[in-house]
């Protein structure tokens, strides 16, 4: 798993720095500095922990080894800085808000106002200094140079990421999949990072987790999983199966799934009824108004008078909303819970059993499988691929390296020089 190009320990011209998030899935942080300057890319945390002090979560790996970054007033050690955002799930942005320096954060423009209206709803808490990374548009940061390409994940606004020190080419996936609505626009970065040769591709390796996902499981036995393309016939199907009313539970930051959830309904005669925060995200991004909102629209006892005209979305924590009907059909597609690890999953399905609400799963995975990740890397062609945002990145490694292309299995924390 050696590679001539990388040196462990000699000072060099760029460090790499691997942060956060090697075997675990998310929270991947990644530091690429000089003697002046640096670009940190992801700013997210792995999992829930308890709030303490900076210095006691730095230690617990809660938040990256960044004392500068989080503490008040302390000394900036760079020139030219900045943090640089893949998407907006809080795996990559969920440390953003422990931020003290006054570092710029840069994101796609999607992401942006997506971000901005999250802030002003008070779902995620301010961050100061965000600013927008136009698409393919290189921004100089010091000895850096960082070019952002759109890409595809079940988020609004994924990027992918090119860091140049003017001699090597870094590349950060980001979280991608190769089978969404944008597969075009990752075979487009691809490409573009094949021709730059890069020194080093970090990509997301997230379906080397499980063992359902195993390369040796028979896929002819295996349904077929869901994708963006392939769910809205499933959901128009539940529509027509019953004239009850149906109950939505999706993921906020997913805006082009609810768009397209919005037009599947109209299409076969219901309307989808958002909650205020879902619907103040659509307005920002869609025009066309196709959809209510609950309590300014249409309240609960005219959804009660004619189910079967509405979809009614529902969070996890408007579960008793639910209370006033007698029947309905519960639709699950990527809203909280998550999955089996969030103990509210068992009181959401003690909640349908107990009012014999039939409940279907119409979820879609943001990720590639493990065949596309392979193919991706080949594709990339980098000097050095490194798989992480995996609970088995070993697995992966060694998958890669099947393919013939040279890995390498970073520590934490330790730096690597590229001369
Ligand atoms: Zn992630
Ligand atoms: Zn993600």
């Amino acid at each position: 798993m050696s590679n001539p190009l990388l040196f462990k320990g000699e000072l060099k011209m760029t460090q790499v720095r691997f942060l956060n998030g090697l075997q675990t899935i998310g929270g991947n942080i990644v530091e690429f500095s000089t003697a002046n300057s640096r670009v940190i890319m992801d700013m997210g945390t792995a999992a829930n922990f308890a709030e303490a002090p900076i210095t006691e979560l730095i230690q617990q790996g809660n938040l990256p080894d960044l004392p500068d970054l989080f503490t008040p007033n302390a000394a900036a050690q760079y020139e030219h800085q900045a943090i640089f955002i893949s998407h907006m799930h809080i795996d990559h942005i969920g440390a953003l808000k422990y931020l003290q320096a006054p570092i710029p954060v840069y994101l796609s423009r999607p992401s942006y106002e997506l971000y901005q209206e999250l802030i002003n709803l008070g779902i995620e808490a301010p961050v100061a200094n965000l600013r927008v990374l136009e698409i393919e548009q290189p921004l100089v940061v010091g000895d850096f140079t960082v070019t952002g390409f759109a890409s595809d994940h079940d988020v609004i606004g994924a990027l992918a990421l090119l860091v140049s020190d003017g001699v090597h080419y870094f590349a950060h996936s980001g979280d991608v999949r190769l089978n969404g609505p944008h597969r075009q626009r990752v075979e487009h970065w691809a490409q573009v990072f094949q021709q730059q040769h890069l020194d080093l591709f970090l990509s997301e390796a997230t379906a080397f987790s499980f063992d359902t996902m195993d390369e040796n499981t028979d896929a002819s036995v295996q349904p077929q999983p869901l994708t963006e393309t392939s769910l809205m016939p499933k959901f128009k199907e539940a529509l027509h199966q019953t004239r009850d009313l149906i109950v939505l539970n999706p993921y906020l930051r997913n805006i082009e799934r609810l768009n397209n959830f919005n037009q599947s309904a109209k299409a076969v005669g219901r309307q989808i009824v958002w909650d205020k925060n879902f619907g103040q995200c659509l307005e920002h991004f869609y025009s066309e108004q196709n959809w209510l909102i609950l309590d300014r629209d249409v309240n609960i006892d005219q959804i009660k008078q004619n189910p079967q005209k509405y979809v009614l979305q529902n969070n996890f924590e408007q579960l008793s909303l639910l209370e006033n009907f007698d029947h309905l059909l519960y639709l699950q597609s990527n809203g909280e819970p998550l999955g089996d690890y969030d103990p509210r999953m068992q009181q959401l399905l003690d909640f349908l059993q107990a009012h014999h609400f039939p409940r279907v799963v119409l979820s879609v995975s943001g990720h590639a499988s493990q065949a596309d990740l392979l193919d991706l890397a080949q594709a990339v062609q980098a000097k050095t691929t490194v798989y992480w945002h995996s609970f088995h990145p070993q697995k992966a490694a060694a998958a890669l390296e099947k393919c013939g292309l040279a890995t390498l299995l970073p520590e934490r924390n330790q730096i690597y020089y590229f001369s």
